[in-house]
């Protein structure tokens, strides 16, 4: 049998990006996920809907008894209180995409990134975004326009505890520049995907090689 026959196969990861709200994390997200041949977790959420937000394909917005239900039966893979909201990542796609050896992208917080890494540390890639700067932020939360003034401010308050957390992820991106930053997570997608310790079946595949008649 010719080595080319066989093809070490690779569990599905988790990379899991955190950021205080407004660091450019959304728009990183959405870019990876489209080129990256990545499934985005989407969360289930009791917060209202911005107006630029698609159900379903941002979050799904669910009220505060189904977010409840969920939670009590299990369905979460993990879950938080975020600016006074629930937010939690249903468990079943995630299962699923990776029993499929799919990757799969969260954007989630950092409560959320310890209650994951607890679970299965081996297949976890953690990345911290941060802001250029303090008033960088603000003047994106405010150029974003989505949020009311009082939730702009709760949202930098929250930002100090958030960033205080950055200590805890594998990468840290400092978002001087959108596409720069892309770039960045990208190249660390490359090569997390192609870690020795994820791979399946390479033993088979080196022994083939090994065995193979020298041409
Ligand atoms: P936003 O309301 O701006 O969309 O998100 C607020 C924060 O909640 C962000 O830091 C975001 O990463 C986090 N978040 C979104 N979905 C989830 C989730 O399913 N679980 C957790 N733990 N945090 C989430």
């Amino acid at each position: 049998m010719a080595a080319e026959t066989l093809h070490p196969a690779r569990r599905g990861l988790m990379l899991i990006l955190s950021s205080p709200s407004g660091a450019g994390k959304t728009t990183l997200t959405r870019n990876l996920k489209s080129e990256n041949n990545l499934d985005l977790s989407i969360s289930v959420t009791t917060r209202a809907k911005r107006p630029s937000e698609i159900e379903g394909v941002h979050y799904r917005f669910i009220d505060r008894a189904a977010f409840d239900t969920m939670r009590q039966h299990n369905d979460l893979l993990e879950w938080a209180e975020v600016h006074g909201n629930g937010y939690g990542t249903p468990r079943k796609e995630v299962e699923a995409s990776l029993a499929a050896g799919r990757d799969v992208l969260f954007d989630i917080d950092w409560q959320g990134t310890q209650q994951i890494v607890k679970k299965a540390r081996a297949d976890v890639v953690t990345i911290f975004i941060l802001p250029p700067s303090m008033a960088e932020l603000r003047s994106r939360l405010i150029r974003r326009a989505e949020d009311a003034e009082e939730v702009i401010v709760k949202r930098l308050a929250n930002a100090r505890d958030e960033i205080a957390r950055w200590n805890q992820y594998d990468y840290v991106i400092v978002n001087n520049d959108l596409q720069a930053a892309y770039e960045s997570i990208k190249a660390i997608l490359t090569a997390e995907r192609l870690k020795r310790s994820r791979a399946v079946g390479l033993n088979d595949f080196v022994d083939q090689l090994l065995t193979e008649e020298l041409p």
